[in-house]
């Protein structure tokens, strides 16, 4: 009963869809549990929707509506907030530190205005550290390149708001340059945008590129011919591309790419990125200085460095309670989890989606404040609720509930629709339906002006 009398503290790592659902859910699990604290860590100062980010990189939408200020997201509510990054966690002393400013951390936030102010000013590598009674591990994942060489350094990835930026001002910076040069193989060179990987995110990426590239730029830029100088590619090793969908909706989603001026490489592996070349099977070579990798993701590299059981892509393995399997006060969930269904026909790990994160935070909300009061731990079953890709022009294709096929104009609704969801699980409905009526009503001029 004394042990009940103390404070609880219950560390989340990771404010991203799993981290930032599993506080809202303790949240109205706990309300009326004393003496409980609940802290959220991320190295960000925001939350964000990556399933746009393609969008905010092809300028279709303005980053500001996919991210969400955490402190705003948890003003009043008893959750709180530290930004920093997360570079220790102790297991056996249930303690994890953190740093803020640090030069030496490679991941350490930066602010603009950090670099306009006199550097002195700042607290520099403040580092904090936080005792824990459960630990929720939800730091996501990075992207995998395979081992390709050049792919870490000669590729774009999709891995932030700010790298999503950057992108975006890098298409513009080579419409730039082709505008300003009468050689028309280094115009083609700058202007030849490969995509890499085919599947849900690569697919609507090209879609966006594509658009932004012909409907938007090149009408801009006078000196550049879309037909004549720019080339959209998206290359795939597997044969098809959206891999995970049913081969009716892929063959309306090849259909509708095939109408558009883009090339579609399947069953080409990528062999090496140089700053101004990529090599395709070993053999072909594409003069190119913009690959944009779109191709997978493998687990986070500190939690892959944990003493816990993990899979061979570096997952941490949960039971069905989604506790890690060697330290039952530690959980883990979305990217970081390898849970493992009880189906039959299934032998593979959930995937590292935001549906199956969103999912496992309610189970381990609940866990924890079941375990907390010594009751019978729930087991945590994934609903598969479907899969939705927008393929531009408000077109797209989906799968709900694993049994309905939709495609065209409804397909796409329903991929927005997934955005509400979203929004209405972490926020207030009036925001939600705000942001989600604006993002749904922009079109490109908008984006258009955004740019510029
Ligand atoms: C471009 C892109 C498109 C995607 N599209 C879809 C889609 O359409 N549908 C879908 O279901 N899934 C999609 N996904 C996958 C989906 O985003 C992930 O599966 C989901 O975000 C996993 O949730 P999570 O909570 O495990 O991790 P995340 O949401 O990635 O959150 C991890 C958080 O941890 C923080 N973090 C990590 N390391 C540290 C550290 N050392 N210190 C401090 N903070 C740290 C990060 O800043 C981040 O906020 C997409 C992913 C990407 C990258």
């Amino acid at each position: 009963m004394e042990e009940r009398q103390k404070q609880l503290n219950i560390l989340i790592l990771g404010a991203g869809f799993g981290g930032i659902c599993t506080a809202k859910y303790l949240l109205k699990l706990t309300r009326k549990i004393p003496n409980i604290k609940i802290t959220i860590i991320d190295r960000n100062t925001y939350h964000f929707f990556t399933p746009l980010l393609h969008e905010v990189a092809t300028a279709s939408i303005h980053s500001d509506h996919i991210k969400r200020p955490l402190r705003m997201l948890f003003n009043k509510e008893n959750v709180e907030f530290h930004q920093g990054e997360i570079n220790k966690v102790d297991l056996k002393n249930q303690t994890v530190e953190i740093c803020t400013n640090c030069s030496k951390c490679d991941n350490s936030p930066k602010y603009d205005l950090y670099t306009y102010i006199n550097t002195p000013d700042f607290v520099s590598e403040r580092r904090q550290a936080f005792q824990y009674n459960y630990l929720v591990l939800a730091m996501g994942s990075q992207p995998d390149f395979f081992g390709i060489t050049g792919a870490d350094k000669y590729s774009y990835t999709l891995s932030s708001i700010k790298s999503s930026e950057d992108i975006k001002a890098r298409i513009l910076e080579c419409f730039e340059l082709a505008n300003h040069t009468n050689n028309l193989q280094l115009k083609k060179e700058l202007l030849t945008f490969i995509v890499i990987g085919a599947g849900a995110t690569g697919t609507e990426y090209i879609v966006e590129l594509y658009d932004l590239c012909k409907n938007v730029l090149a009408k801009d830029f006078e000196f550049v011919n879309f037909d004549r100088d720019c080339r959209i590619i998206l290359v795939e090793a597997k044969d098809q591309i959206l891999p995970n969908m049913d081969p009716y909706l892929v063959k309306y989603a090849m259909k509708h790419l095939q109408g558009m001026k883009i090339e579609i490489m399947t069953s080409t592996r990528v062999t090496k990125i140089t700053d101004c070349n990529i090599e395709l099977n070993g053999k072909i070579s594409i003069p190119t200085h913009n690959v944009l990798w779109a191709a997978g993701v493998k687990a986070n590299n500190l939690v892959a460095s944990l003493p816990l059981s993990k899979n061979s892509d570096g997952r941490v393995k949960v039971n069905s309670f989604l506790q890690t399997t060697d330290k039952p006060e530690v959980f883990a969930l979305g990217d970081n989890a390898c849970f493992m269904p009880k189906e039959k026909e299934r032998e593979s790990p959930l995937m590292q989606t935001a549906q199956v994160a969103v999912q496992e935070s309610k189970a381990v909300a609940m866990n924890i404040v079941k375990h907390f009061s010594g009751e019978k731990l729930h087991h945590f079953k994934y609903v598969f609720l479907g899969s939705t890709v927008s393929l531009g022009e408000r077109k797209g294709v989906a799968n709900l509930v694993g049994k309905f096929e939709l495609k065209g104009f409804s397909a796409w609704f329903s991929w927005k629709l997934t955005y509400l969801r979203h929004l209405l699980i972490i926020e207030k409905l009036t925001h939600a339906l705000w942001d989600w009526s604006f993002d749904l009503l922009y079109n490109r001029q908008m984006a258009r002006f955004k740019l510029h």
